[in-house]
């Protein structure tokens, strides 16, 4: 599982970053991360995603 992450995360870092072809547009994946993430108080998408999962508590 570890293993996979990390070349998940390595594959994705080579597309945003233009080496396996045209860069890739970096996408929000608003989760759990959220909660600690530093960009929250100014991302709608996270605090769209942390307003619906404290709905769900
Ligand atoms: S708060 Fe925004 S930038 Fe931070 S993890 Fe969530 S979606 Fe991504």
């Amino acid at each position: 599982m570890a293993l996979r992450r990390t070349v998940d995360g390595v594959r994705r870092y080579a597309e945003l970053r233009g080496h396996l072809g045209p860069p890739a547009e970096p996408l929000k994946r608003p989760g759990p991360p959220c909660r600690w993430c530093a960009l929250r108080d100014d991302c709608v998408e996270g605090q769209e995603y942390l307003s619906q999962a404290d709905d769900h508590r």
